[in-house]
């Protein structure tokens, strides 16, 4: 058999386990699918253990350590969506089926086959040289698709276990077959919701309407105010930290595939909005945003009943950018929404989640050599972007273990991550495993 194709039916193997984090009826299929991690790791002559935590094991797998080498830390996740909706599959879920050059199966993009060509990839490097050129810690999660509720604490208890001098991350995208994508930043987010109350009880519009402030009239007021007519979010002090792109960030970022286009291709609108004087990936990836998730009162059941609701609400969310915080940036708002609180209404603000963003220096010396291997695995130069959401788990790598994330994707945008048919491209299953060996080589001589 060939060596690729041996791959090949390993990784088919371990696609096979239906490790469905959120679902306990899958806890043992979790389980084992840990343990074929072990055992994989095991016949490389990795020293690999498994950790309980009060959720699905953590797996962690080391290369014989050598004091002259620098230490890469590669994540990745080996839980899976739910396959739900079961309909919309044309295989079964968990049967690896190569149509094409395409392996479709749940878990095939995300994450496992993102992390095992790493796998292989360190494994065909110790058959070819019998030693790496680096120190390899593996970090495999089973709780990524319910949130990681375990893996901050695990990190702050085994610092030194998990000691390194940077994270390799392949859990982002890849803007198009065959061309090399490194993401260095993502946005953080702080959430609030804010309720109004007005009249002691829901009121009859003809008997009071036209004397008395009406609270769904007036979050819809309220919410207008969050922007001025050229997208510009009017809280005070909303912009003070913002960082300015760079020159060459958006450069790099106009000579990318239309991205206004394809927004408005992907989005299926019919005319973009947003912050004057910026494109819309510049407005996606490195601006921040006010949005309303959710508005809410009143009555809004079938037919028309004529009422003045009592109280309305609206759920709000900030995206943010370097160097906002965001407990700041939920206080100004908070302090904003209260300010503009209209007479005859009371408001209540609750500040929710938060997270701040995250952005590392891609031309650093780990972000060289990062975009060196990149390049050599993939035969051009590196396109680097930013991604519009956040990942916190890279955000506990860079607080807790005091390291910086090299986020090289492998997910291609038809890849339908968390939806039927989830598939992951033939090419760059091999292309990951080359991508790591080029890494960890790069790294080695960084
Ligand atoms: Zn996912």
């Amino acid at each position: 058999m060939s060596q690729k194709q041996q791959q090949l039916d390993e990784f088919f193997d371990f696609l096979r386990f239906p490790s469905i984090s959120t679902d306990s009826a899958h806890k043992d299929d979790v389980d084992r699918c840990a343990d074929y991690l072990i055992e994989k790791f095991g016949s490389m002559g990795l020293e690999a253990s498994k950790y309980a935590t009060p959720g699905h094991p953590i797996v962690i797998a080391k290369s014989a350590p050598k004091a002259d080498r620098p230490t890469v830390l590669i994540y990745g996740h080996y839980d899976v969506q739910p396959i739900d909706p079961i309909e919309g599959w044309a295989t079964p879920p968990f049967e690896p089926t190569l149509i094409d050059d395409k392996i479709f199966c749940r878990g095939a993009t995300d994450n496992k086959g993102q992390h095992f060509s790493h796998i292989l990839g360190v494994e065909e490097t110790l058959k070819q040289h019998g030693e790496l050129p680096v120190n390899v810690i593996f970090l495999l999660e089973g709780e990524e698709e319910i949130g990681s509720p375990n893996l901050a604490p695990f990190l702050e208890q085994n610092r030194d276990l998990l000691a390194a001098d940077i994270c390799a991350v392949s859990d982002t995208g890849m803007l198009a077959p065959g061309v090399p994508t490194m993401t260095y930043g993502l946005r953080g987010i702080s959430c609030l919701e804010f309720t109004l109350h007005g009249p002691k009880g829901d009121l009859h519009s003809g008997v009071y309407g036209g004397a008395v402030a009406n609270p769904a009239l007036m979050v819809s007021r309220l919410v207008a105010k969050l922007h001025d007519e050229t997208g510009r979010v009017l809280i005070p002090h909303f912009y003070d930290d913002v960082i300015p792109l760079a020159d060459w960030e958006r450069e790099m970022w106009a000579s990318l595939p239309d991205g206004d286009a394809s927004t408005m291709a992907e989005t299926g609108v019919s005319a973009l909005w947003g912050e004057q004087g910026y494109t819309a990936l510049e407005q996606r990836w490195a601006r921040p945003t006010a949005e309303v998730n959710g508005i809410g009162g009143g009555y809004q059941g079938e037919g028309s009943k004529t009422v003045i609701p009592r109280s309305a609400m609206a759920k709000l969310s900030f995206r943010l950018v370097p160097d906002q915080d965001p407990a700041a940036i939920a206080r100004h708002a908070k302090e904003f929404l209260e300010s503009q609180c209209p007479e005859g209404c009371r408001i209540d603000v609750e500040i929710g989640h938060d997270g701040p963003a995250y952005v590392m220096d891609p031309h650093s010396q780990h972000g060289k050599a990062a975009q060196a291997a990149l390049e050599k695995t993939f035969g051009s130069a590196p396109r680097l972007i930013r991604e519009g959401g956040s990942i916190p788990i890279i955000q506990a790598i860079h607080d807790i273990l005091g390291i910086d994330s090299l986020l090289l994707g492998l997910a291609l945008p038809d890849c339908q991550i968390h939806a039927p048919n989830e598939n992951f491209y033939l090419e760059n299953f091999y292309g990951g495993i080359r991508l790591n060996q080029a890494l960890l080589e790069e790294l080695g001589s960084a």
